[in-house]
């Protein structure tokens, strides 16, 4: 079971502050952790296991929404900058739009992730 996580640079320092909250429900699910580059490895320091793909303007969204597509993800996490331009915002809205194509459970703010993350990690909890 997958969760993908995405961070703009605005959000990164977010994600590790939310996933810290959920270290402990982590370590003792069967949750995996796949990330777009960059946001995999502040991860990775904080001392979580990570799968990390491409940055995301360099094609890791797209390779996210693609595992999206093939039903290879249980959730994405996606905590996006509103207050910033991205230079790959067509790859942001394509993610979005494949997650609502295949019913994909999709968090765009620790509020949402939060709520979802209790979900999950009580479905797949050891
Ligand atoms: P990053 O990509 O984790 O490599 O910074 C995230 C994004 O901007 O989509």
């Amino acid at each position: 079971m997958k969760i993908a996580l995405i961070a703009h640079d605005g959000k990164k320092a977010d994600m590790v502050h939310f996933l810290s909250g959920f270290r402990d429900a982590l370590q003792s699910s069967a949750i995996d952790l796949v990330a777009t580059g960059t946001t995999g490895s502040h991860i990775e320091k904080a001392g979580f296991k990570v799968e990390k793909l491409l940055s995301g303007p360099y094609g890791g969204d797209a390779q996210i929404a693609a595992m999206a597509a093939e039903k290879k993800l249980a959730a994405v996490i996606f905590f996006r900058d509103p207050l910033d331009k991205h230079p790959h915002e067509p790859d942001v809205q394509m993610l979005m739009r494949i997650c609502d194509v295949h019913n994909i459970p999709l968090a765009t703010n620790p509020a949402s992730a939060a709520l979802m993350f209790k979900a999950l990690t009580q479905t797949y909890g050891t």
